[in-house]
């Protein structure tokens, strides 16, 4: 096995950057408190938002596509693997969203990864903020066009980058609309303003922010009354949805266009009938029960205003996603073991998901905290403040 040797040598440089990550296993079901290695932790780590991922209607729901249509969906949609209960989805999706159509892909790594590089090409220019996620990151490096990172939120940078681009054939502009790890909304009625002048399409990812921003639950998009002007939006099941899987939403003939360009739509497997029945429960929920994204952002502003008087530096989060700021990634992964020890499970977030020197706690809030975990939390966090980075990264 001499050939991957080299790989011990890689390995080790991550353990002396304090950069790797321990293999643990979670038992029992997704919830507020999970058992991790044996030990009940608070979850401050996961993105279960509304609390859906073991809600009895979602469970239930999966069961019973299961008797209905077993579990493996066989093949790619294209192929045999478009059973009813997907269908049934990507119209409810359509519906839920206010759009012509959707597509499910079988994550949303692979809706952002698919999606872009069918949209964009050799001869295009795709505009990314520089906070983007890792999937989209990958889909403008897949798709072969032009990519241009302007600076996080930097509308004005992004005019110029737009005027100097009529060249290309096509642009696209790409944007989380709530940013996975910073918790702030990207600036979506600038964006759109900018797409319009610059007759360039603008594609939204709202991973973190579907089921919980907007009044029906739709986004940062709705939440920011920039709906009109997306082009393409995307957004994941696996999150605030509780269950998994990913969609593409908008008019009819760019799905129709994305079922015969999207790769990772056409070959990978089409997402088993039980989890998109777990899917379409979970958005009855959403409609059914909007104070689970009420409650949730309301409890989460409280959190933040109490860090705030803690003396942290928040960033510019507005969202059930808060960043501690450490800076060093020693020092974040300290004050991971040292709540870890309190009971808590708050991940420290190192490179490449954030920038050098953008290491982090990253607390993910849920409507399935109860206030007395959340006194928990903030009792455990005021003695951190002093390693915190002092300026904001
Ligand atoms: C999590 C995430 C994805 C990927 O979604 P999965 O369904 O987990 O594959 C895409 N975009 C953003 C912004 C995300 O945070």
């Amino acid at each position: 096995m001499q050939a991957l040797d080299w790989i011990h040598t890689e390995l080790n440089a991550l353990d002396c950057q304090a950069l790797r990550r321990p293999q643990r296993t979670r038992s029992g079901p997704q919830t507020a408190e999970v058992a991790v290695a044996g030990r009940s932790l608070l979850n401050f780590a996961s993105n279960d938002y509304l609390g859906l991922a073991a809600h009895p209607s979602v469970v239930e729901a999966a069961c019973r596509a299961a008797h209905a249509e077993g579990v493996g969906a066989g093949a790619s949609p294209l192929v045999t693997g478009r059973g009813e209960e997907l269908a049934r989805l990507e119209a409810q999706l359509a519906e839920f969203e206010g759009c012509q159509a959707a597509l499910v892909f079988p994550s949303g790594y692979a809706a952002n990864v698919g999606c872009i590089a069918a949209l964009a090409g050799e001869g295009d220019c795709i505009y990314s903020d520089a906070l983007n996620h890792a999937s989209i990151i990958d889909g403008c490096r897949l798709s072969r066009a032009k990519v241009q990172v302007y600076p996080h939120g930097d509308c004005s940078r992004l005019a110029d980058l737009l005027a100097d681009g009529r060249r290309y054939r096509r642009r696209l502009i790409v944007t989380d609309g709530l940013f996975s790890m910073d918790g702030d909304l990207a600036p979506l009625s600038e964006l759109g303003r900018l797409a319009a002048e610059h007759d360039a399409m603008l594609l939204v990812d709202e991973a973190h922010a579907t089921g919980v921003f907007g009044v029906r639950g739709r986004g940062a998009a709705e939440a920011l009354d920039a709906e009109a002007a997306v082009h393409v939006r995307i957004g994941t099941l696996s999150k605030a949805l509780g269950a998994a899987g990913g969609f593409v939403c908008g008019p009819a003939h760019l799905i129709e266009w994305l079922r015969h360009a999207a790769r990772s739509y056409m070959f990978s497997t089409a997402l088993p009938g039980p989890v998109c029945a777990a899917a379409r429960a979970a958005l009855d929920l959403v409609a059914a029960e909007p104070h689970r994204r009420q409650t949730l952002l309301a409890r989460a502003a409280e959190v933040r205003r109490q860090l705030i008087s803690q003396g942290w530096h928040l960033g510019s989060s507005v969202s059930q996603i808060i960043p501690l700021l450490f800076g060093d990634a020693q020092r974040a992964v300290d004050a991971s073991r040292h709540l870890a020890e309190q009971g808590l499970l708050v991940p420290a977030i190192r490179p490449p998901s954030v920038p050098q020197g953008g290491s982090r706690l990253r607390i993910s809030l849920s409507f399935a905290h109860t206030p007395e975990m959340l006194d928990r939390l903030l009792a455990a966090c005021r003695p951190l403040v002093a390693q915190a980075a002092s300026a904001s990264v």
